[in-house]
């Protein structure tokens, strides 16, 4: 079997599968059971390809039918222009979270002490001190799985960050000038309503948001006003719907400049305060 057979066969076996971006997953298993990129391919695509990249080529094909997200069998997923490494530990890394970023990296000032809460792969954390090095950064996660996977990504991309384990804030101490967090914003009663990748791959614990999926702002604005420095400020991600109450929160714990920021495609996607 050529290259150019086996990619054909491929897209076959995912778009049987209903599998919506069956044409490019295809590519993406091929590519990296095969180690080439798209230029070798055109060069080289009526080359044999060895059997036992071919069986593996199979497997992999199989477990994307089966709706298993295409980042975990890769194990990567890119994130404001970084590689990250993800297992089913931790939440992939979505472009809508880029905002999240892209805000704190527009208020953050050097020397600052910056925490992300339920970080996760650590992508939100790694990639701002990526691009502002003179920030302290610290990422906390209650999973200590999602923790290792964030530690990788941190030594991966030669930056450091302060990693604690704790629920929210239960096991921090100090202070910070900015506190971010993309935390589970999903009510409970939709999660059924996710597309499998979603709903049967990733982490539950990092997407459930509770009965209306405010259960983790109300929490984290219960303390962020003391964790927080005079005129340090609090950004969150939220639900596209979840702008007007998340903000109203914000206000009622007592922060000032509350706004809510729309992502590229219009929807309200972060809320960013500031302590009074
Ligand atoms: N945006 C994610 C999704 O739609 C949810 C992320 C979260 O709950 N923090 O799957």
């Amino acid at each position: 079997m050529t290259l150019e057979q086996a990619l054909i066969a491929g897209k076959e076996v995912l778009e049987r599968a209903g599998i919506a971006e069956f044409a490019l997953d295809a590519w993406y298993l091929l590519e990296y059971v095969v180690e080439i990129d798209r230029s070798y391919y055109y060069l080289h695509y009526q080359e044999e390809l060895a059997e036992d990249l071919r069986q593996e080529y199979e497997v992999l094909l199989k477990k994307r039918a089966e709706r298993v997200p295409l980042q975990y069998i890769t194990g990567e997923q890119e994130f404001m222009g970084l590689p990250f490494k993800v297992n089913s530990n931790v939440l992939i890394p979505r472009q809508d979270t880029e905002l999240l970023v892209e805000t704190a990296r527009g208020l953050v000032q050097p020397g600052m002490r910056v925490l992300d809460l339920c970080t996760g792969s650590g992508c939100v954390i790694i990639s701002l001190k990526h691009f502002v090095p003179e920030i302290e950064a610290w990422g906390s996660d209650i999973s200590k799985q999602a923790l290792l996977v964030a530690k990788e990504n941190a030594k991966a991309n030669d930056l450091s960050v302060e990693w604690v384990r704790s629920d929210l804030f239960l096991n921090l101490t100090g202070s910070f000038d900015m506190i971010l967090s993309n935390p589970p914003y999903i009510p409970t009663g939709e999660l059924q309503g996710l597309m499998p990748e979603v709903r049967d791959f990733e982490p539950r614990e990092a997407l459930d948001g509770h009965m209306d999926g405010l259960e983790f702002y109300r929490k984290i604005l219960e303390k962020a006003g003391a964790f927080l420095n005079p005129r340090g400020y609090l950004i969150f991600e939220i639900g596209y719907n979840q702008g007007e109450a998340v903000s109203a929160m914000m206000k009622a714990a007592g922060f000032g400049q509350v706004r809510v920021i729309r992502d590229l495609s219009g929807l309200n996607r972060v809320v960013c305060g500031r302590k009074e």
